[in-house]
């Protein structure tokens, strides 16, 4: 039996790891980490990773600032 073969096989196997949609930086794994934010934007699903999301969350605030006054 030749081991070697079959293990590269199993090496082939490709891992979509979760991107952040504005910088590009990449989680550690497939599942995005609990500080990155999903969002659902024209029916395409968008991530934005801890530090995309604080500068967002800035932005969302000021909005919300400018409909109390
Ligand atoms: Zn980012």
């Amino acid at each position: 039996m030749d081991w070697g073969s079959w293990v590269g096989e199993v090496h082939t196997v490709a891992v979509t790891r979760a991107t952040c949609s504005l910088c590009g930086q990449q989680a550690e794994t497939d599942v995005a980490p609990l500080t990155w934010l999903t969002s659902v934007e024209d029916g395409r699903s968008l991530l934005y990773c801890d530090r995309c999301t604080r500068e967002n969350v800035r932005s969302i605030e000021g909005k919300l600032d400018s409909v109390h006054w």
